[in-house]
């Protein structure tokens, strides 16, 4: 039997933020990732202004990622390229870095500061008789931990013996990617298309992006949310294909470099914290519903956690909750409430057209969007994001009972 302070199960951005941040305050971590060493996720790649912050708290350089200084959003025959604001907490820029590098760099971080990567090795949590997470059984040994961290992403084996799976009824998204090379790659601007519509001509909540990466390569998928009629029958791949008819001109794309792969977006956890044990990013359903980013809330949430243990062990996991709540539940509920209101193909579309409609509200819609402001935030985004969570907030019976069945 091995003991560690920390164990975390997965490496990606979310586990490897705890490891890098309890580690270098002297916590004794120990991370296990079932994928091997230089594995790669299902991902856009998309940083925003929020997430570089993060990677920024973290120590983390940024030299090895393709710096991005806003977001082109097309809908319909309306373009806008907007940049991404300046001048508040976040920094002045965002990114698109390949997962497979960016992970690889996070967890060397990790490496670096003291914690051990067991790659190839399956972690399940351990209980004793009473329900505590007393650490994880992996490689078929048991390793006792202080705490036991589930940063496992989408829910799967974990979750289900943690009972962190997604809210039944909540929303949650599916998205699909690719590479294909493009003289476009090193663009400064990331782009999204706001009106895609399935093989029935039925308007999807959700976006298709062409993400530049600077190596030589873009970063092209579409995601969608589960909120749309028809959801269940969506075929990615259809919807994937349509999309890349229509942007391979203007970026001339060339081919596929991989097939596309598809992955998906939990958007809720019934549970993220118990004793002994949390939940960080996709385990703890930490996306935003509103554009489908989570890498900063896994590292957030990583980091969070991380900084809870050092200061005090055992009130971490109940203070961890209720902080992350503080930070993001409101946020994260206006956003699941949006999703619900999107789904409605009229709605959609008129909600589209007000979006992009002009300069300034296009601006407003991006900081929104991208949880650039929060309940402080002074000026037009800050009252827009207070109006649009009282607004949800009160149609929020309706919009469910009317959800356009899947
Ligand atoms: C197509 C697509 C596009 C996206 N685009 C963006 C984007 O542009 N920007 C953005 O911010 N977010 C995006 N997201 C979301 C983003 O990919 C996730 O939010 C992010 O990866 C969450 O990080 P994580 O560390 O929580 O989980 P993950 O990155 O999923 O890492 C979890 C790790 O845990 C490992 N694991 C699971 N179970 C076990 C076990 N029992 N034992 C050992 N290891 C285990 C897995 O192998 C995996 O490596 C996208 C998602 C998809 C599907």
């Amino acid at each position: 039997m091995e003991h560690r302070d920390i164990a975390v199960i997965g490496a990606g951005p979310a586990g490897a933020a705890v490891a890098i941040q309890a580690a270098r305050h002297g916590a004794r971590v120990v991370v296990f990732e079932k994928g091997s060493r230089g594995r790669d996720k299902v991902c856009g790649d998309g940083l925003t202004p929020r997430a570089v912050s993060a990677l920024n708290e973290l120590g983390i350089a940024l030299d090895d990622a393709h710096h991005i200084e806003g977001l082109r959003m097309i809908a319909n025959k309306t373009e806008r390229e907007l940049p991404w604001p300046s001048g508040g907490r976040f920094a002045p820029h965002g990114a698109v870095w390949p997962r497979r590098r960016l992970d690889a760099h996070l967890v060397a971080a990790a490496e670096d500061a003291g914690a051990e990567v067991v790659w190839e090795t399956e972690a399940l949590p351990a209980f004793d008789d009473d329900g505590r997470v007393i650490g994880v059984d992996a490689g078929g040994r048991r390793w006792t931990a202080a705490l036991t961290v589930a940063a496992t992403g989408a829910p799967g084996a974990v979750a289900k013996m943690l009972g962190t799976n997604r809210v039944p009824g909540e929303p949650f998204g599916l998205a699909i990617r690719t590479y294909a090379e493009s003289p476009r790659h090193a663009d400064r601007h990331i782009e999204a298309c706001l009106t895609l519509r399935d093989e029935h001509g039925t308007p999807v909540p959700g976006y298709g992006w062409m993400f530049p990466a600077g190596d030589g390569t873009v970063n092209i998928g579409v995601g969608a949310l589960s909120t749309m009629k028809g959801f269940k029958k969506l075929n990615l791949n259809t919807l994937q294909d349509s999309y890349r008819s229509l942007v391979e001109k203007d970026w001339e794309l060339g081919r596929d470099l991989e097939k596309p792969r598809a992955w998906r977006l939990p958007m809720s956890a019934q549970r993220r914290h118990g004793p002994g044990w949390v939940a960080v990013g996709d385990a703890a359903g930490l996306i935003n519903p509103m554009n489908g980013e989570g890498i900063d809330y896994g590292l957030e949430s990583g980091m969070l956690i991380a900084d809870l243990f050092n200061a005090d062990p055992a009130s971490a996991p109940e203070q961890y909750d209720l902080l992350l709540g503080e930070r993001f539940d409101s946020f994260l509920r206006t956003g699941r409430r949006f999703s619900f209101l999107v789904g409605h193909p009229l709605m959609l579309r008129s909600g589209l057209r007000l979006a992009v409609g002009t300069d300034a509200i296009a601006n407003i819609t991006l900081q929104v969007m991208g949880n650039l402001v929060d309940a402080d935030t002074p000026g037009a985004a800050g009252r827009v994001m207070r109006v649009a969570d009282k607004t949800l907030a009160a149609a929020e019976p309706l919009l469910r009972r009317t959800r356009a069945a899947a």
